[in-house]
């Protein structure tokens, strides 16, 4: 175990919501890397995060949660409109082929 004084953070700064967290997921870490935190950020949020910035590689559970919220929706929203456009495109090539 370290120090008393090491054991007294008080806690990490959260990238997204910039305050301080006792529990927080490392965006580069095991944890994050398997949620694919930072193609969800980088792709989703108008944010970019990067390894050699200066800022957080932090984020809280809160935001995590939101980010998942996000993430899903967008997803959703992308799937429904490829869905649209490749039944648009049936129809199309539908009536293309009858001549
Ligand atoms: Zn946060």
């Amino acid at each position: 175990m370290g120090s008393i004084e090491k054991a007294c953070i008080s806690g990490f700064l959260c990238r997204l919501c910039s305050e301080m967290h006792r529990t927080v997921i490392h965006i580069y870490g095991d944890h994050g890397q398997r949620l694919c935190l930072v193609e969800k950020i980088n792709g989703y949020l108008p944010i970019t995060i990067s390894p050699t910035d200066p800022l957080p590689k932090t984020i809280c559970k809160t935001c995590l949660y939101r980010v998942e919220q996000h993430y899903t929706l967008l997803m959703r929203l992308t799937r429904m409109r490829e869905e649209r456009k490749l039944k648009l495109l049936g129809y199309k090539s539908q009536r293309d082929t009858v001549t």
